[in-house]
């Protein structure tokens, strides 16, 4: 593989060479050797150049920051092939999605790379209503790569991470927005997001706000879409309300806005 990796770093004369041990270091000892060639194979498509330090290694997938050739910084997310709870987990997500029928369960893998692709979907149907997510760039196998969400390098804070630091007429600016974003994702999207909490809004220093990680988001007409949805307006108002300490709506009226 050395051998390959060097050719594939070396071609195109006009950019300087990356050193294969760049890309070695970042992901070798992580990922399997098919998820190296996932990897060169973007390179090769000229969607990335490089890959360089982690923005967040969770159980189920970690998250890079790279570089597209021309130089645009991008967040990789790359899901881990070998969780075997992760398939369980993810399961009842894909079960029930009419977008992915006949995805062979008991295949890891083959429902790992469904996984990426659902949420390469669900982020270009966001996009598309107007949800404030990050643009979609590409997705192969287990590797998805979208816009990186931050300045030099460094990613903008989650709503977790923000909050304790904001006035209370920041907070209720955030929150506004929030109820925004989540009646584009259930009325214009068309979809639920399914983990919509503090830890998946992040914070932009002008007050603006993304969403992150839809992998999960499914479609309105999932069969467990209702209860899904009930459970993001309680997560969401319950840490507006206890942690954020704002006047919040009621989740049923937060509910019946979105109806
Ligand atoms: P997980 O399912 O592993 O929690 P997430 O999609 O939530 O994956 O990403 C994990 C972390 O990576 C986020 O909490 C955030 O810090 C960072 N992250 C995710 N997407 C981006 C992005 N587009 N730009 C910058 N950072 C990101």
């Amino acid at each position: 593989m050395s051998e390959d990796v060097d050719r594939l770093l070396r071609r195109g004369e006009e950019e300087p060479r990356i050193k294969d041990a760049d890309l070695y270091e970042t992901v070798e000892e992580v990922f399997d050797a098919s998820t190296v060639l996932t990897i060169l194979s973007l390179i090769r498509k000229r969607v990335l150049k490089r890959i360089s330090g982690v923005i967040s290694a969770g159980k189920e997938a970690r998250v890079y920051l790279g570089y597209a050739p021309d130089g645009r910084p991008l967040a990789v997310k790359i899901y881990l092939t070998s969780s075997a709870e992760f398939r369980k987990g993810i399961l009842k997500y894909i079960a029930g999605d009419p977008r992915f029928q006949g995805v062979k369960t008991s295949d890891t893998r083959a429902l790992i790379y469904a996984w990426t692709r659902k949420e390469y979907r669900n982020l270009v149907r966001m996009r598309e209503a107007g949800v404030k997510v990050p643009e979609p760039v590409a997705f192969l196998n287990n590797v998805l790569v979208m816009e990186f969400l931050g300045e030099e390098g460094k990613r903008y804070p989650l709503l977790e991470e923000a909050y304790k630091e904001l006035e209370r007429e920041e907070l209720e600016i955030i929150y506004k927005q929030v109820l925004e974003e989540l009646e584009k994702i259930v009325c214009k999207a068309r979809l639920v997001h399914g983990d919509f909490s503090e830890f998946n809004i992040m914070v932009k220093p002008d007050l603006d706000i993304a969403i992150i990680d839809v992998s999960q988001a499914v479609d309105y007409s999932h069969p467990n879409a209702r209860d899904f949805l009930e459970r993001d307006v309680r997560n969401i108002n319950r840490f507006f309300k206890n942690e954020a300490n704002i006047d919040v709506l009621s989740d049923e009226e937060v509910l019946e806005g979105l109806f």
